[in-house]
């Protein structure tokens, strides 16, 4: 958090520092445009001062009585000498020093040849004027020049603001796609993450492997969720297993009570018969009496091994025997509510990977929950198969079925249509959350009206594993 914090000080200064420079390189422009106008002026100067020096020149040569014309004329001059002179370093930059010096021997030739004019020297009247036009246009050159980069430098002017506003908007879009781009991967992520929680995998947590402070503080907080999900989850199984005992309990209360009424009875029989009974009938009756007594002991047996806490480490197991037995402990309930148990389980399966008590938790699930959907009676097949990598058992019912809706939502948390009491809408989600400890998946298919099938799946043991 904290060098995010330093990261958005750093953009927010440099932008700041960014700005400022290029408002203090403005600014410079400017100054220095002006100053480029002020000198304009004096190169304006320089070439009326010319130009009026050929206007006096001009009228002495028309009205050579009036000798005035020409101290008017040198006047002028000297006064474009002095500017040229002080005009050096902008001459010499605009056009070299080469040029500088052209002109000012220009304007000492121009110089002499009025002297001479003065002088009554008819002779250079010619080469005066000649001088005095090249000294014309050496002067608009100058301001020609001078004026080319006075227009330069407007260009630049205006070109600046337009260039630097363009670059922050290519900068601040390249950042926004760059951070858009982030975001969406994070997003992509948060979505990602969620459905794996959500259907109890946590595996898609760990794919955001970035190492940006807002992806570090994402994962850790799905990480703590996950873990803390992952306790819920354990919490809930622990109550789904006493709902489920409670729904059993009159199962199997019914089906204790079947041979303790017979050992009771067959008792009352011998204890009343005993004198009379011939030997062969009364072990017989005996053999009877035993053999309930085992009926008895087999169900609190298996009941003990359902309801047992303790965590055992996955153990090589016969999917065969684990739907054997569960199918033992809900049989009863099942005959009780005419409901027919067909199954198709072939010896030669392969076996699997697992914990007895928690496979053995999703069946009585899917089989309680089938029973609560055939309310009038049906079929409830039971069929493994194996294609050599994993191990799928097939749990069909003849019941209700679900509609679209209720199929979309079985999996979640919570989600029931059974009356309070009945449901607790976790059976399914503990199923899920099971199987994928065991590396396995669970499908369904349902008919509203027809029935359902879940097909629940594991790998099969390896060769190797099994050895
Ligand atoms: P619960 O059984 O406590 O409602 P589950 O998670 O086991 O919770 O089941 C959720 C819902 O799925 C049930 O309320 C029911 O609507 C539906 N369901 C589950 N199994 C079947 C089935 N074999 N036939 C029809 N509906 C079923």
């Amino acid at each position: 958090m904290q060098s995010l914090k330093i990261k958005v000080l750093l953009v927010v200064v440099a932008f700041i520092l960014f700005m400022l420079l290029t408002m203090a390189m403005y600014w410079w422009n400017i100054v220095a445009f002006r100053e480029r106008l002020t000198i304009m002026d004096e190169f304006h100067d320089v070439v009326s001062d010319i130009l009026e020096t050929r206007r006096y020149e001009k009228n002495f040569m028309f009205y050579p009585a009036e000798p005035g014309s020409l101290g008017e004329a040198l006047v002028y001059l000297d006064r474009a000498e002095h500017t040229v002179a002080l005009l050096r370093p902008q001459i010499v930059e605009i056009l070299g020093r080469g040029t500088y010096d052209g002109v000012l021997d220009d304007i000492t030739v121009y110089r002499r040849l009025l002297h001479s004019l003065a002088n009554g020297d008819k002779t250079v009247a010619d080469s005066t004027r000649q001088h005095g036009t090249r000294l014309v246009e050496a002067a608009q050159a100058l301001l020609k020049k001078k004026r080319q980069t006075i227009h330069d430098a407007l260009d630049r002017i205006l070109f600046m603001p337009l260039a630097a506003s363009s670059l922050i908007l290519i900068l601040i879009t390249a950042v926004y796609i760059w951070q858009a781009r982030k975001m969406l991967g994070r997003l992509n992520y948060v979505q990602r993450a969620a459905d794996g929680v959500a259907k109890g995998d946590y595996e898609a947590i760990q794919h955001l492997t970035s190492e940006d402070p807002i992806s570090v503080m994402m994962r850790s907080a799905f990480q703590s969720m996950a873990a803390q999900l992952d306790e819920r989850q354990e919490q809930l199984i622990e109550a789904r297993k006493l709902v489920s005992i409670g729904t059993l309990t009159s199962g199997i209360a019914h089906e204790l009570n079947n041979p303790l009424n017979n050992v009771s009875l067959t008792a009352d029989t011998l204890l009343e018969e005993l004198d009379d009974l011939p030997e062969e009938e009364v072990r017989e009756l005996l053999g009877d009496i035993i053999n309930e007594t085992g009926r008895a002991s087999e169900v609190v047996r298996n009941l003990l091994d359902f309801s047992r806490e303790e965590e055992r480490p996955l153990a090589r197991l016969s999917m065969a025997n684990v739907v054997r037995q569960t199918l033992k402990l809900v049989g009863n309930q099942l005959s009780l509510n005419g409901i027919k148990v067909d199954t198709d389980l072939p010896d030669n399966l392969p076996d699997i990977h697992g914990d007895m008590h928690y496979l053995q938790q999703v069946f009585i699930n899917l089989f309680l929950n089938a029973d609560q959907a055939m309310e009038k009676g049906g079929t409830l097949s039971v069929a493994a198969r194996s294609d050599g990598e994993s191990l799928c058992v097939e749990v069909g019912d003849t019941g209700c079925g679900m509609d679209k809706d209720t199929l979309s939502r079985i999996f979640d948390p919570f989600f029931t249509t059974k009356p309070v009491g009945k449901g607790t809408g976790l059976g399914l989600s503990i199923i899920y959350g099971i199987l994928k400890k065991h590396g396995g998946s669970i499908d369904v298919h349902s008919e509203e009206g027809e029935g359902t099938t879940f097909t629940v799946c594991l790998p099969v043991l390896a060769e190797e594993e099994a050895a």
